[in-house]
């Protein structure tokens, strides 16, 4: 299929349907300035072991390189804007069609843009927790503060490494959201995978669960991803270009 007449088919599937659920990876907010983690020449992993820097394990061992390498992913997540991509999913929600947002992405870009139902199963940057006691703190002033000095943040209450609320390698994904998720995907008729690399397990299982349950599956990606077989619909390209015209599409005939 051309790309034209997959952006097409995208349309009249998403228009036919009153259940979509939307299922999102780092590819979703590239055009907003932040990388994702798999693609070459991004940085973010050059010179690191994931499993050492950004697991439980490697946080709790070594604070400060977490912080060191989360440090240019923070800066550019604050300054970040959601872009047209973000705006055709809240365009879908507006419109009754859309009934979830499911996202890896912790960077809040979705709820920026305006989706009301956002699932965020890797966590986020709202909020960070102290290691020790536990407490929880709004994590916006935290964060200019870690941009500022680019110390590690501390407990005001117990003085201890304060953790931001994003899920690391090792760490259980929040049950509420992961639960609420799979609870979307099984009600889904269409679900719209938009920049994942769809590697990264349990998260990756969800459109699996939603195909077993009768959606269609539509993926919007750069690459190709280990589900574009189960998919009805692949579109290879820019998320940003491809769904506002999916949206262009579907605004035409509404
Ligand atoms: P990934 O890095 O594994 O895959 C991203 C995919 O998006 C790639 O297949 C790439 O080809 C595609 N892509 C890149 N730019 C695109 C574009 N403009 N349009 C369409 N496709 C595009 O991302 P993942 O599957 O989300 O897994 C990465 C993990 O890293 C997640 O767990 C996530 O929590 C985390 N992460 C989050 C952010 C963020 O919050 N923005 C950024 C980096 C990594
Ligand atoms: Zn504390």
């Amino acid at each position: 299929m051309m790309i034209s007449e997959a952006v097409q088919a995208a349309a009249d599937l998403l228009r036919k349907s009153n259940s979509v659920v939307a299922f999102t990876g780092a590819g979703i907010s590239t055009p907003s300035g932040i990388p994702d983690f798999r693609s070459p020449h991004s940085g973010l992993w050059n010179d690191v072991d994931p499993m050492a820097v950004a697991s439980i394990h490697g946080f709790r061992q070594n604070p400060e390189a977490f912080y060191t390498w989360i440090y240019p992913l923070a800066r550019l997540t604050i300054n970040a804007r959601p872009n047209p991509a973000h705006e055709a999913l809240v365009y879908l929600e507006t419109l009754g069609k859309l009934n979830a947002v499911i996202t890896q992405n912790i960077d809040m870009l979705h709820t920026r843009a305006g989706n009301k139902v956002v699932y965020e199963l890797h966590g986020h940057m709202r909020e960070a927790t102290c290691v020790h006691c536990f407490a929880v703190y709004p994590a916006e002033s935290l964060i200019t503060q870690f941009l500022n000095d680019r110390r590690v943040p501390r407990c005001p209450s117990c003085g201890s490494v304060l953790k931001p609320n994003v899920i690391l390698f090792g760490e259980q994904l929040p049950i509420r959201q992961l639960l609420a998720a799979q609870d979307a995907a099984r009600k889904a008729d269409v679900f719209l995978v938009v920049g994942s690399s769809l590697e990264v397990a349990p998260a990756s299982d969800i459109p699996v669960l939603a195909k077993r349950h009768g959606a269609q599956i539509i993926i919007v990606n750069l690459e190709p991803t280990p589900l574009d077989p189960l998919a009805h619909i692949v579109i290879r390209g820019d998320a940003a270009e491809v769904l506002p015209q999916i949206t262009a599409h579907i605004k035409a005939r509404v």
